[in-house]
């Protein structure tokens, strides 16, 4: 047998369409040529994010029922201390809205003084924002290869080991906030970190006593590529990998839209210091409300308590991970440029390579993407030099090095099928490439422009 069917059945469904043609012309002109302001009911395939778009189980939505609504001491609350202890065995959990509810609660008691270092191996760009907030410079140091895409290597989301005590010894172990353990490694493509890494990581962090967060919103997803991809953990479980991981840290910050599989929710969680929970708790009371909530009903605390157990189901991961691989190798088959191998919650296109005569200054990834809405409805998302935006300081536009399309799929939502009608529009609009064209602004925000920025295309 060569793939798995999906190791559920669908017992729910949401009916989608495809607008036509003329319409979605229309509609992508309406939005300014940028998906973001697109209506989600003109959207046919929707491929703009993996974060709380997956789709909740039996178990999950039969949990909602029994939600505990109590403002304080909430039966759910501690169903969900009891996974995280169980999965991670960190002693104290925090719940919060999301992953950035729990970094904006977290970071200001791991930084200690302005000017700091946090040394990730690439910070997810909400994470970079508030360590930056903080007063804290946040430091990628992810190996090299993360940024050649026709490259192979099982785990482009490591840390470059040697640069990271370097730094170190460079800057004094005084001026380093803390190590952050992104898993997978988003911002590289949904990459994974070995465990060996992870080791080497940890070594260094001991000699000079620096703490390690883990950036957790795939670590399930992680500990899947460990298991297929690392030597001596093939017989492991997830669960066991994971916790294995985990023992290796001091905290954790987590989206639980991703691997949780939860519409909405995050947490914080600390191995072991009293004194850290203490200052982090008094923080999340008027942040994101009382500890035992922290901006979460108890309805969605009782989801997020099985989704964390669910998520590290070996046939799930194998169909959901199964799946990403199928476009990607589907991709490939047909010529398409891809980063490879392919991660674990996404595909990306190389859209400087499908469409070398657009200039990085006009947005080759957002012309594929529209591009790709037109064609067949389904929106992917920018991930270049539109995302990337200006120097704060010169005004210059900050140079990618990739410009990439997003394919991000959701989980337990489309079926193998879905990315066919993914794959054959590539294909039809590789035919088609030198007739695509560059983008200009007509409105361009100051911060966080790819939201909000209206466009048009370069007529020459
Ligand atoms: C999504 C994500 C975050 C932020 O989480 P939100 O739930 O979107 O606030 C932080 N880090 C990583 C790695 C993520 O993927």
């Amino acid at each position: 047998m060569t793939r798995m069917a999906e190791p559920f059945r669908i017992k729910m469904v949401e009916p989608i369409r495809m607008i036509s043609r003329e319409e979605r012309i229309e509609a992508l002109k309406e939005a300014g040529y940028n998906p973001f302001a697109l209506k989600s009911e003109d959207v046919y395939i929707d491929l703009l994010t993996d974060s709380g778009t997956g789709a909740m189980s039996d178990k999950q939505w039969s949990a909602m029922m029994i939600g505990d609504e109590a403002y304080a001491g909430s039966k759910s609350f501690y169903k969900v201390k009891d996974a995280v202890k169980d999965i991670f065995d960190y002693n104290y959990t925090i719940p919060t809205h999301q992953g950035r509810g729990a970094e904006q609660v977290l970071f200001p008691h791991l930084i200690k003084e302005k000017g700091q270092y946090v040394l990730g191996n690439m910070h997810f760009d909400t994470t970079m924002a508030w360590i930056e907030l903080n007063g804290a410079v946040p430091v990628n140091l992810v190996i090299d290869d993360a940024f050649d895409t026709q490259k192979e290597h099982p785990f482009k989301g490591n840390f470059d080991l040697d640069r990271l005590e370097n730094f170190i010894k460079d800057k004094g172990a005084e001026n380093i906030a803390f190590i952050i353990v992104t898993v997978t490694c988003n911002s590289s493509g949904g990459q994974p970190v070995s465990m060996e890494n992870v080791k080497g990581v940890k070594n260094i962090a001991d000699k000079y006593g620096i703490k390690i967060n883990f950036d957790s919103a795939r670590f399930a997803e992680n500990a899947y590529f460990i298991k297929k991809r690392e030597a001596g953990y093939a017989d492991k479980s997830i669960k066991e990998i994971v916790t294995e991981m985990y023992a290796m840290g001091d905290y954790l910050t987590m989206s639980a839209k991703k691997d949780a599989i939860v519409n909405m929710g995050g947490l914080i969680a600390i191995k072991n210091e009293a004194d850290v929970f203490a200052a982090a708790s008094a923080s999340c009371v008027p942040m994101e409300g009382f500890i035992t909530y922290g901006g979460l009903s108890g309805r969605d605390m009782e989801a997020l308590a099985v989704g964390l157990k669910e998520g590290l189901d070996f046939e799930y991961l194998e169909s959901r991970i199964g799946q990403v691989q199928y476009l990607g190798d589907e991709l490939v088959k047909n010529g398409i440029p891809i980063q490879w191998p392919v991660g674990g919650h996404a595909v990306f296109v190389d859209a400087g390579k499908f469409l070398p005569h657009i200039p990085a200054e006009q947005f080759p990834a957002q012309a594929l993407c529209n591009e790709l809405y037109i064609e067949a409805g389904v929106r992917p998302v920018e991930v270049g030099s539109l995302l990337l935006g200006r120097d704060p300081q010169t005004g210059e536009q900050k140079a990618a090095g990739v410009e990439f399309m997003r394919l991000t799929i959701p989980r337990r939502v489309y079926t193998d099928r879905h990315m066919d009608v993914v794959v054959d529009a590539l294909v039809t609009i590789w035919n088609r490439r030198d007739q695509i064209k560059g983008l200009d602004f007509t409105y361009e925000p100051k911060i966080l422009r790819h939201f909000l920025c209206r466009l048009k295309p370069i007529e020459e």
